[in-house]
């Protein structure tokens, strides 16, 4: 139900209903102007040649109305819908005979209110078309813009993951370095305490600390002859065997 409602609501507030209605002005005032035309032609031309160019003047003004209603934000003066809807009811006033004082004050009251209604309309339609029709333009450039927004986000999130998955390789790459600097530390460490003395001294080889280690204070062996392999590892000196 609330879905029906809703349709009928969009119907009648879209630019569609406002081109509609103006459209039915338009027609209806086709004719109110061709009546007048008549009356006013057929006094110095055939009926014919009356009726045509009454029908032919009467759809180039409406014509004209209604162009220039749609395209009113490219004139300077804003005031022509106001000019053409007051030209609309004086074209309505004359065709009833709104001007016949001869008539009941209570007719002349209802042509003058059918006059004034169709002026009121056609300028309420003209300006109510314009603005919307603008309306309809900005809203059709906001979905645009938000249609663009959408894909500039899109490349934007798959440059983001690019850079995170990028990310994620050289955080593994860095901890694989990391783990080998500490290995490296480590066996430089375990090389250099195989040739430092107990006296703090370092050397070059095992063979200039064991030559040492005969003259050092710290040795308690000092002064006994020292052989260079006692400084080797023992799995290296099978292998030297
Ligand atoms: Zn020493």
């Amino acid at each position: 139900m609330s879905k029906i409602v809703s349709a009928i609501a969009n119907t009648i507030t879209s630019l569609g209903m406002v081109i509609f209605v103006l459209l039915m002005t338009v027609v209806t005032m086709l004719f109110v102007g061709h009546g007048l035309y008549y009356q006013v032609f057929v006094k110095c031309m055939s009926p014919w040649q009356a009726d045509m160019a009454a029908w032919i003047l009467s759809c180039g003004i409406e014509t004209t109305v209604l162009v220039i209603t749609a395209n009113v934000k490219y004139f300077s003066s804003k005031q022509l819908p106001i000019f053409f809807a007051i030209c609309s009811g004086f074209i309505v006033l004359f065709f009833i005979d709104a001007f016949n004082t001869t008539q009941p004050i209570l007719d002349i009251a209802v042509r003058w209110f059918i006059g004034a209604m169709v002026c009121g309309l056609n300028y309420v339609y003209s300006e109510l078309f314009v603005k919307k029709f603008n309306d309809e333009l900005q809203a059709t450039d906001m979905i645009k813009q938000i249609e663009t927004l959408k894909q500039e986000n899109e490349e934007y999130n798959r440059t983001i993951s690019l850079i995170k998955s990028e990310l994620s390789v050289a955080k593994e790459d860095s901890v694989k370095l990391l783990n080998q600097l500490v290995e490296l530390e480590e066996f430089k460490r375990r090389e250099i305490e195989k040739v430092t003395c107990k006296c703090g001294q370092v050397f070059t080889s095992i063979y200039k600390l064991a030559a040492h280690k005969a003259t050092c204070s710290s040795n308690p062996n000092k002064g006994q002859k020292v052989s260079a392999f006692d400084d080797v590892p023992s799995n290296r000196i099978r292998v030297m065997k």
